[in-house]
Order: C-alpha cells, then sequence, then structure tokens
C-alpha cells in the first residue's frame, strides 16, 4: 500500500532506532507491522493530543494503550510526579506512597484484601500464577485463547489459531517444558472449561482469563461466563484469577469487577493505576497473598517495586477519577462509536462495534465476535485502509484491528469534532480497500 503522506523525521528517527534496537521499536505493535507505514514517534501530549516529531498533532484515540485516562500531562498528575521527583526518585526501602496507593486499590476493589506491587503488567500475571501455584501445590493454568497477559512464557502458549489445546509455544524461546503446563481454551466456552477440569483432576492450579478481553479487539464476556469460571474453580479447588490490567479502574471506579460483581481469588492491575509509570500489581484474598514472601514462602521481588514517583503518578490519578469521571469517559465512547458506526455503515462497510464499558474496538465484519477464531474472520485490510486515512487526517488509532481503542476524559468536543471530521473519507477508504 502507497501512502500519500509523509513522516520525515519519524522516519528518521525510526532508521536510527531500527540500528540499535530490534524492529526499531521497544514493544512489537510499535512497529506498524500489522498496518505498514512509518510508526510515528511522538514528542509531546496534551490532553487528548499528541505532536509527533514532524510536528504534526493527533487526536489520541490509544492513550498509551489504556493508562491515559485523564489525558496527557494533566496538570494535577503533572504537579504529583513533580513533587515526587523533588524528594528522590528511588529508595529501596518501603514507603508512604506504596501504602497509599495499596490502600487506594484495596478500598475500590472489595476482593482485593491485599495487595502487592511491581512494575509491569507482566510481573503481575506471572507472580499471580506462581503465587497461585504455591498456594494449590499444583501445576496447570488454564488461559484463553485469544487472551494476553503479558510476555509470560507460561501464557505465551498457543494464544490461537488451529494448534493444539494442550501447551504448545507460541514463540521460540518458549519451551515445551515452559508452556506444557497451560491449558488454552476457546474463549467464552464453559463447556471447554469443564471438560478440562474433568479430564485433569487435581491438577489445575488456576484459570486466568481477562475480565473482559481487550488483547484479540474487544470481546466482552457472554452473561455468566466469569461467574460459571470462579463456580468451576470454586468446585475443583482452584484459584480464578481475573487479570484487570487493562480493564482495572478503567471501566469503571472498580474497574471490571464493578461490572460483573464476580468474585475472584486473585486479581492483576496495571496501566491506569500506574498514571503513566511502571506501576502494577497483584492481589486479592488475604489467605492467598498470606503465601507471599516475606510472609509466605512463595517467592517475589523488584527493586524498583513501590517506585515513589510511580505510586505518586498513580495515586494522584486514581484521586482524581470519581463517578463523574468515568461517565464522562463512558460519554465520551458512546459518542465516537456512535460517530463510526454511522460512517461506515453509509458507506456500506460491514462492522461490528463491540464495546465493554468505555472501551471498544471495531471489527470489520458484520458477525458477532464471541472468541479469537470469530475476531480473526474480520477483513482486517478494510482496517489498514481506515487506519491510514484517519492518520493522514490528524486521528492515531491503535495500529491493529485486534486492539481495543481507548479514550480519556479530556476528549472534549473540539477533539471528537476533528474525529467527526476525519471518518467519511476513512469509511470510504474502508469501503474502497482490497484485499
Ligand atoms: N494483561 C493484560 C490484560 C494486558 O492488556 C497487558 C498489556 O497490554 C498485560 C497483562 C501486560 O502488561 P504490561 O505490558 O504492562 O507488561
Amino acid at each position: 500500500m502507497a501512502y500519500s503522506y509523509e513522516a520525515p523525521v519519524s522516519q528518521s528517527l525510526f532508521d536510527r532506532a531500527s540500528v540499535v534496537t530490534p524492529g526499531g521499536v521497544n514493544s512489537p505493535v510499535r512497529a506498524f507491522r500489522a498496518v505498514g507505514g512509518t510508526p510515528r514517534f511522538m514528542v509531546s501530549g496534551t490532553g487528548p493530543y499528541l505532536t509527533d516529531a514532524d510536528g504534526r498533532e493527533y487526536v489520541d484515540l490509544v492513550c498509551s494503550w489504556g493508562p491515559m485516562i485523564l489525558g496527557h500531562a494533566h496538570p494535577e498528575v503533572t504537579a504529583a510526579v513533580q513533587d515526587a521527583v523533588a524528594r528522590g526518585t528511588s529508595f529501596g526501602t518501603p514507603g508512604e506512597g506504596e501504602v497509599a496507593l495499596a490502600e487506594e486499590i484495596v478500598a475500590r476493589i472489595e476482593p482485593v484484601e491485599q495487595v502487592r506491587l511491581v512494575s509491569s503488567g507482566t510481573e503481575a500475571t506471572m507472580s499471580a500464577i506462581r503465587l497461585a501455584r504455591g498456594f494449590t501445590g499444583r501445576a496447570k493454568v488454564v488461559k484463553f485463547a485469544g487472551c494476553y497477559h503479558g510476555h509470560v512464557d507460561a501464557l505465551l502458549a498457543a494464544a490461537g489459531s488451529g494448534v493444539a489445546t494442550f501447551g504448545l509455544p507460541d514463540t521460540p524461546g518458549v519451551t515445551g517444558a515452559q508452556a506444557g503446563d497451560t491449558i488454552v481454551l476457546p474463549y467464552n466456552d464453559l463447556e471447554a472449561v469443564r471438560a478440562a477440569f474433568a479430564a485433569q483432576p487435581g491438577e489445575i492450579a488456576c484459570v486466568i482469563t481477562e475480565a473482559s478481553p481487550g488483547n484479540m479487539g474487544v470481546v466482552p464476556p457472554l452473561d455468566g461466563f466469569n461467574a460459571g469460571l470462579k463456580e468451576i474453580c470454586a468446585a475443583n479447588g482452584a484459584l480464578y484469577i481475573s487479570d484487570e490490567v487493562m480493564t482495572g479502574f478503567r471501566t469503571s471506579k472498580a474497574g471490571w469487577y464493578g461490572i460483573d460483581g464476580v468474585r475472584p481469588d486473585l486479581m492483576t492491575f496495571g496501566k491506569v493505576m500506574g498514571g503513566g509509570f511502571p506501576a502494577a500489581a497483584f492481589g486479592g484474598r488475604a489467605d492467598v497473598m498470606a503465601h507471599l514472601a516475606p510472609a509466605g514462602p512463595v517467592y517475589q521481588a523488584g527493586t524498583l517495586s513501590g517506585n515513589p514517583v510511580a505510586t505518586a503518578a498513580g495515586l494522584a490519578q486514581l484521586r482524581l477519577l470519581d463517578d463523574a469521571a468515568y461517565a464522562k469517559v463512558d460519554a465520551v465512547s458512546a459518542e465516537l462509536r456512535s460517530l463510526v458506526g454511522d460512517a461506515l455503515t453509509k458507506e456500506g462497510v460491514a462492522h461490528t462495534v463491540s464495546a465493554a464499558s468505555n472501551m471498544f474496538s471495531v471489527f470489520f465484519t458484520d458477525e458477532p465476535v464471541r472468541d479469537y477464531e470469530g475476531a480473526k474472520k474480520q477483513e482486517a485490510f478494510r482496517f489498514t485502509a481506515f487506519f491510514h486515512s484517519m492518520l493522514e487526517q490528524g486521528v492515531y488509532l491503535p495500529p491493529s484491528a485486534f486492539e481495543s481503542w481507548f479514550v480519556s476524559t479530556a476528549h472534549d468536543a473540539q477533539a471528537l469534532e476533528r474525529v467527526a471530521a476525519a471518518l467519511p473519507a476513512a469509511a470510504r477508504a474502508a469501503s474502497e480497500a482490497a484485499a
């Protein structure tokens, strides 16, 4: 696909980056491989806008993949960070900021009786699984195709495709031994979960699921799915782990738990709780968390865990996220969904706008999507055309058809008008796209 617009400064930065960094990026999706073209190197962000190295401004509908729920450079978060930085950036000792952040999490999310802070969502899920295995004395882990839980070895097993259900590694570098205790099942299929437990009695330590998946595009759980998982786990002595790295503190004050009320044994968090800094967490039942070192035997640690700057940013952001803030983000999301849906309908483009609270994505198919297989049936080439038209017109979408779009409290009428103005041409480009 040829692009009618240029980004020479981003391109030269990408060329430099590609010499010293594999693929030119520090996280693969940033390289635009799914859509082609030059990844934009951003230099600043304010409210709902990002500015790239070529001086072009974009309405940001990625929000750093979720964290920036108050928009970029929110003055109160920035002030909290500046204040913390001035007092020193890392002590390697306990500090009050991490206590306050833990208290905020515990206060918001009732099933979390105790919480441990880490630095990334990957660390959170890795540690939660280790703890579940240590607590139950069992090895096997159930995950669902299309759910992403970070790049934990055991959780990169067969994230979809036609590979067998039982523990085949999805990437070189993950050995059969690391993935061999992972059971990958189709999402939204309770019968498959029951069958796995029946086939391996007393062997499954936990089921881990995205509370509402956003990593195969947005595919919410069917009614009763999460409750069914919880019930099956409880009946079989396994732990139910809800991964709320993406949904936590975003889909409601208490994340997805605040929406479906299904009580997990363990939960994982990241993104929003760090206010744009590396802060993440896992927590849950006090009797399970008591198995974690130094209280218990399951080891887990981190030089920068509970970092004072990251905790200050996260705490400042969470304290600003009251009911009015969530109402605003929900309203922005609803308006955007209807604008996108109307534009695509007008051009006769088959699509499904799939939402979970204020997270949403657009599948280029009119079949309802309930799992990864369904998500893969969309006409992703139409997304590519849509994406580039939006980018050219100053709207920054996730560079993949299999990602959630994210909005913030900072997306005001002016930002939405810019998106609305870009949509007709992008919908036309999607309609004219050829496979
Ligand atoms: N879990 C979920 C649901 C995620 O969406 C992600 C990242 O997108 C992770 C875990 C991993 O988090 P991190 O990228 O901070 O390691």
